[in-house]
């Protein structure tokens, strides 16, 4: 199996070590066709990226597309959760210039008015077995919300850090095109969640979720995840 893009790579613009020019080289090394550059939206705490920012990070990546036209680079997001209502946290002025829209649910979110219910029985679900089915009721129905509400393309790293019924995410990620992502930094611990999503009939990218240039385009674990469920090749969006 080809991996020919990555749709999800980090920069110094939030907690990552690299430039995007350093992603985009590293890309071409390893023979995408296809990077992404998705930094975390606004409002995550401490890494999150400012409207400013993000505009600033479009224009270097229309530079960019200039001096590299042996790559297609995109100007992603990996927005974040907000409310229960599926809310997310992209600045208006954004949204129009994206190529593709990220979500993951991050627990580590400002904690505003609306975020507060999804922050508190978060916390409580680890105290009891009842508290931990609410928590995760309200975070697959967030997710759902989400899905329903916005053209998403990829939800990142589901059930990571969080509860969630992957089942019941899966079905609302098929009925709207929505793929998930098989991630490449969680290793073998997101099996079960791929093999329950399969079933769904959901469609997957593998992404490397690079935070540095060398970890861009490496897409060893997911591809070893995707073998062992013997994932069909139509089922993973980036393959060839
Ligand atoms: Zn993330
Ligand atoms: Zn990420």
């Amino acid at each position: 199996m080809k991996i020919i893009g990555d749709y999800h790579t980090h920069t110094k613009y939030s907690h990552g070590k690299g430039t995007i020019e350093e992603n985009v080289v590293m890309a071409i090394k390893r023979g995408l066709k296809e990077i992404g550059i998705a930094e975390h939206g606004p409002r995550v705490l401490f890494v999150g990226v400012s409207e400013k920012k993000l505009h600033k990070i479009a224009d270097e990546i229309e530079n960019l597309r200039t001096k590299y036209k042996e790559i297609k680079i995109l100007f992603n997001i990996e927005a974040n959760l907000i409310d229960i209502h599926g809310n997310i946290d992209v600045p208006p002025s954004i949204l129009p210039r994206l190529d593709m829209l990220l979500v993951g649910f991050h627990p580590n979110i400002l904690p505003t008015y609306h975020y507060l219910p999804l922050a508190y029985n978060n916390f409580l679900a680890s105290f009891s077995s009842h508290n931990l089915e609410k928590a995760r009721k309200l975070n697959t129905m967030a997710l759902v919300n989400a899905v329903n509400k916005y053209k998403i393309d990829i939800i990142t790293h589901p059930g990571h850090r969080i509860h969630i019924d992957t089942g019941l995410l899966a079905k609302a990620c098929a009925n709207r095109n929505t793929a998930l992502e098989i991630n490449c930094r969680q290793g073998e611990k997101i099996k079960d969640f791929v093999e329950v999503a399969l079933k769904e009939g959901v469609k997957f990218y593998i992404n490397s979720d690079a935070h540095k240039p060398e970890d861009v385009g490496n897409f060893e674990e997911g591809i070893e995840i995707a073998k062992k469920l013997n994932i069909p090749k139509e089922f993973i969006v980036n393959s060839n």
